[in-house]
C-alpha cells in the first residue's frame, strides 16, 4: 500500500515538549523533491497554486468583505537565507498583494516604545501576505544573548508574543513562522563566499562574526523562543536551509498548504452578469 507523504506542516512543525536543535536536521529531504532539477518543477507547480491563492484572497478582502490576511515570519541566523526565502517564494507571487517588513536594530524612538510598537505598524492589512524579514522574535533573541534588557524583561516577552500573535490570529491573520536551520559549517562556508566575492561584501557585516561566535548561545535562546511561543495559532516550523533549493522548496508548502487551509474566495458578483454583458456590447 502507498505511503501517505506526510505534509510540510506535520514534518517541519517543532518538536512538542523540548527543543534541541542540533538534532534537528539542517540538510532536509523527509519529505519533497530529492535534487535541484525536481524541485525546481515542484516550485513551478507551488507558484502556480500559491499566486491564485493569493489573488484569490486579495478578491475576498478588496471585493470582498473578509478580514483574512497571511503572515509569514522569517527568523534564522546570518546568511540563513531570509532574503534567498523573500525573493524566491514571495517573489512567486503578484507583489501587489505582499507587504515585507525588515527589522534591523531599533532606532531610538522604536526603543522608547514597548517592543510590539514597531511590529503593530507593519502587521499585513486585509487581502495581503505579509513578509517579517526578522521580527519580534529578535527581542527574545539578540536582546537576550547581547543582554540588552534584563532577564525578568525578556523572559516577560514570550507570554506577550502569544498573547499579541493570539490577537492578530483573531482579527484574521493567519500567521507561519519559519525558522531558517542552518549548521554552522553552512554558515562559515556563506561567509567565506561572502568575503570571495566584491559583489558580496555589502552582505557582509564584520559584526557577524560576533553572532558567529555565540552560536551556542543563539540555539539556546531560539529553542526556547520555538517551544514557548509555538501555538496552533501561531505555529513554528523548523526549515532545514543548508541546501538553498530545499529551503525554498519547504517555505513555499508550508505557505501554500496554509492558504489552502484558509480556502479564499472570491466575492460574489453584486451585479447582474448578463446584463452587464448586453451593456458592454452596446456601449459606444
Ligand atoms: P540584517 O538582517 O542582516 O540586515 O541585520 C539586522 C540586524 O539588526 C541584526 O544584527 C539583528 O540582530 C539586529 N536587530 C534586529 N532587531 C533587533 C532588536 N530588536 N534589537 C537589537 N538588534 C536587532
Ligand atoms: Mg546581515
Amino acid at each position: 500500500m502507498a505511503k501517505k507523504t506526510r505534509s510540510a506542516r506535520e514534518t517541519f512543525r517543532v518538536p512538542q515538549g523540548g527543543v534541541d536543535l542540533s538534532a534537528i536536521d539542517s540538510r532536509g529531504g523527509a519529505i519533497g523533491p530529492k535534487g535541484k532539477a525536481k524541485a525546481a518543477k515542484a516550485m513551478t507547480e507551488l507558484g502556480a497554486r500559491l499566486d491564485a491563492r493569493q489573488e484569490a484572497l486579495y478578491a475576498s478582502a478588496v471585493g470582498g468583505s473578509s478580514p483574512r490576511a497571511v503572515l509569514l515570519v522569517l527568523q534564522g541566523m546570518d546568511t540563513s537565507g531570509k532574503g534567498g526565502v523573500i525573493s524566491h517564494v514571495a517573489g512567486l507571487v503578484n507583489p501587489q498583494g505582499l507587504h515585507i517588513a525588515s527589522f534591523k536594530r531599533p532606532t531610538p524612538e522604536e526603543l522608547a516604545h514597548d517592543f510590539l510598537w514597531r511590529i503593530r505598524k507593519q502587521v499585513p492589512g486585509a487581502g495581503m501576505i505579509g513578509v517579517f524579514d526578522r521580527s519580534h522574535y529578535e527581542d527574545v533573541l539578540v536582546v537576550r544573548v547581547d543582554g540588552l534588557v534584563p532577564e525578568s524583561e525578556w523572559r516577560s516577552r514570550y507570554e506577550r508574543i502569544n498573547a499579541f500573535e493570539a490577537e492578530l490570529d483573531e482579527q484574521g491573520v493567519v500567521i507561519v513562522k519559519c525558522m531558517l536551520h542552518i549548521s554552522p559549517e553552512t554558515q562559515a562556508e556563506r561567509l567565506a563566499a561572502r568575503l570571495d566575492d566584491p559583489q558580496k561584501y555589502w552582505k557582509y557585516n564584520p559584526g557577524d562574526l560576533d553572532a558567529r561566535a555565540k552560536w551556542t548561545d543563539y540555539q539556546a535562546a531560539y529553542a526556547d523562543a520555538l517551544a514557548n511561543c509555538d501555538t496552533d495559532a501561531a505555529p513554528w516550523y523548523v526549515v532545514p536551509s543548508d541546501r538553498k533549493w530545499y529551503r525554498n522548496w519547504a517555505v513555499a508548502a508550508l505557505l501554500a498548504e496554509t492558504l489552502d487551509a484558509v480556502d479564499p474566495q472570491y466575492p460574489p458578483t453584486e451585479f447582474d452578469v448578463e446584463a452587464e454583458k448586453a451593456r458592454v456590447r452596446a456601449a459606444v
